[in-house]
Parts: C-alpha cells; structure tokens; sequence
C-alpha cells in the first residue's frame, strides 16, 4: 500500500469519468482514474475500459463533433500511443463512440491525470481517508472519490446476438437510429417498459416500420406512453413473443429475426435490418452494495437534486452509475464535471 493520501481518485473510464478528471486535474488535485482492467472475465461480461461509448458506433449528437475530417484531427490530437487500438477512420463522416472517449481521456491525460488499468474491488468508507483495493490486492488512500463506473445493457444473451452487435443489434436507438443501415427498413424493438416504446417511437424517424416486440401481453411502460405506440400507424406490436435467433451475413449484417410465441411456441421469421434491446440496464454497482446508498435498482442514489454528492460526505457519483433516466455520452460528461466541480469545493471548504 502507498502511504501517499491522494486527494481525488477517479473510478469509471467512460465520458463522465474523464471529464471529472479533466476538472479535477485543471484545479490542480492531480487525480488519479482507475480505469479498470483488461481481463477476459471482463471481456465476457462486456464491462472492459472505457464504457458504453466503446462498443457503440458513430456519434451524431455530442456537440462539438459535426461531420467533418475527424480522422486527421485524431491523428493529431490522439497520435500514435492509443489510436492503434480504433479502427482506421474513413474520410469525413463522425466521430465515432471509441474515438470521442479516447479524445476525452487524452484530454485528461493532457492535463496531467494519471491513470490505472485497474479495477476497484473493494472501498472501506468508514473513515477518511477511505481505502481503495483493486483487483490486484493493491490499496491506495483517498481524501474524495468519484464514482463514474456506468451501466450496461442487459442483452438476451443469445449467440446470435453476439455476432451482429453493432452490425444491425444495438442496446441504444437514440445512439444508432439514424445510421444509414437502419433508414427506410423495418427494424424491431425488443422490451415492453417505457425505453422499449421510446426507442420504437424515435426510430419511426427513420425506420419504414416497427415491431415492437414483447414477452407479455400487457406493456410494463405507463399507459400514456403505451397508448403512443399503439396510435402509431408504423408500430406494429408483437405480444407473447420472444426472439430466438439472430439472422444475417457476414455482408450484410443482421438480416431478419426469428421469434416464438409464448402462448403456443410457434416461431415466425420477420424481415429487419436492425434490432434494438431495450430490456433494462444494470449499473455497475456491486461493489459498492452496503457502501453506500444505492437506489431500489441499485443506482448511486444522489440524495440533493441537481448535486453528485452520495450519502458517504466525500464521495460523489457520475455518470450513468447514478442516472437512469437520461443515460447520454453528454450528460454524463456534464455530470462528471460538476462531481469534480463539487469535490473540489468539498476540499477547500475543509482547508
Ligand atoms: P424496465 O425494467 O421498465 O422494462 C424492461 C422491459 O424489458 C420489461 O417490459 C421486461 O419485460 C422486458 N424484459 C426484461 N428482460 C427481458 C428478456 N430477457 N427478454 C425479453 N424482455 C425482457 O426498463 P426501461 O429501461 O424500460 O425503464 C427503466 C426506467 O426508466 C423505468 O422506471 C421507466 O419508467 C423509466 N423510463 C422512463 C421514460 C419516460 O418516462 N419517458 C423513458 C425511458 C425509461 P416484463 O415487463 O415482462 O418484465
């Protein structure tokens, strides 16, 4: 263990995190991000570094990146150290989800934020400094903690699924929506609660139809927001049903989806380029359970409106860990700032 009591330590390595880390490192508390590791338990549980934004694709609605020659901007901004690990970027088009967190995190990184590939296992908050231990073993001490370490989608978990993610299987429709794949072709929704019936909403946009696709008969979602789906004359829903396999080509990607009715197990085939999982999230939260306050859905309940502070004086949370409602690579970096924001004032308030 280091004897060293750091003033701010960061967890999480999506958009929220490197933006706390990028005000925290410009108010000079020389933070430290533990970013989390690269092992194949985490490969398999689709929880590896730097969050959601890394498996998504193009990203459209982050101000500051329209359309443009991104690929040269990153070259210069990124070099060569990191961008190895991204795609090559095609002329002009968008940022993309792995290219605008590596442009956050550089960004810290730029100002000095040192940074982990480890995984916090475990804290002790029952006095301050509070301990952090990784993954490792290896502890550090900690005057003030962000908590940024996000959520995942929860998918089906069928194989199939596996093989078209983010060739026509998504978990985000305001993500991904509008990408040429998805324009014009019938696309299905999967989920019966309130995300399902947004998602299939907003890809009417763009989608020449909808099935909205769920294993009951009756819609978890409120009434309002069930009545839209049933006014609208491109949802077609899909009751007592579930998908069973994932079809398409290595070409095309994701070409139809076959599903089974729950009441008598006939399966039918249905025509779309594109399939959306709207089943819920789950935050990464588990190793905070008895830490801290966590909310019936075991989000970081943030006690004041409008303020990142936990129920724990010292911590704060960021990020989607915190926040099941908006869920967006923006709100999540605004939230990250105003966690940094708050710490450092929490710090000068105790000098
Ligand atoms: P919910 O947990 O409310 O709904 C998840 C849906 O997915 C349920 O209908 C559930 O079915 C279904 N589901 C879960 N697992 C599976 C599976 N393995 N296979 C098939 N279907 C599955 O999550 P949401 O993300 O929709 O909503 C989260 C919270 O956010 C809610 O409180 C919601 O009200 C809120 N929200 C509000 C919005 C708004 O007001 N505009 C917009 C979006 C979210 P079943 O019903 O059978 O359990």
């Amino acid at each position: 263990m280091s004897d060293t009591v750091e003033k701010i330590v960061i967890i999480g390595s999506g958009p929220a995190a490197w933006s706390a880390a990028i005000y925290a490192a410009r108010a000079n508390l020389n933070p430290v991000v533990y970013e989390g590791s690269y092992t194949e338990e985490n490969r398999l549980a689709n929880n590896l570094p730097m969050g959601q934004l890394y498996t998504t694709t193009e990203i459209e609605n982050y101000p500051g990146f329209p359309h443009g020659d991104v690929g040269a901007y990153l070259k210069s901004a990124i070099g060569e150290e990191r961008s190895y690990m991204l795609a090559p970027h095609e002329e002009g088009g968008s940022v993309t989800g792995p290219e605008l967190v590596e442009l956050i995190r550089q960004q810290a990184v730029n100002f000095g934020t040192r940074v982990v590939s480890a995984e916090i296992v475990d804290l002790d908050v029952s006095q301050r400094p509070f301990k952090l231990t990784d993954n490792e073993g290896e502890t550090c001490m900690a005057q003030t903690i962000i908590i940024a370490t996000g959520a995942r989608a929860n998918w089906l978990g069928l194989a199939s699924e596996e093989q078209f993610k983010n060739r026509g299987v998504s978990a985000c429709a305001v993500c991904d929506g509008a990408l040429p794949r998805f324009r014009n072709k019938p696309l299905a929704v999967i989920g019966g609660g309130d995300s399902a019936i947004e998602e299939a909403l907003y890809l009417t946009n763009f989608a020449s139809k909808v099935y909205l696709i769920h294993r009951r008969d009756e819609f978890r979602a409120s009434k309002a927001m069930a009545k839209k789906a049933f006014d609208n004359e491109k949802i077609e829903i899909l009751f007592n049903r579930v998908p069973v396999e994932f079809i398409g080509n290595d070409t095309e990607g994701l070409t139809s989806l076959k599903i089974k009715s729950t009441v008598d197990g006939q399966e039918m085939t249905i025509s779309v380029t594109g399939v959306f999982c709207a089943i819920g999230h789950t935050p990464n939260t588990a190793f905070l359970q008895g830490k801290i306050a966590l909310t019936e859905k075991r989000y970081v309940e943030l006690p004041q409106a409008h303020r990142m502070a936990t129920s724990v004086s010292g911590i704060f949370a960021a990020g989607d860990c915190a926040d099941d409602y908006y869920r967006q690579a923006i709100t999540s970096a605004g939230t990250g700032a105003m966690a940094a924001l708050e710490a450092e004032r929490f710090l000068s308030a105790e000098e």
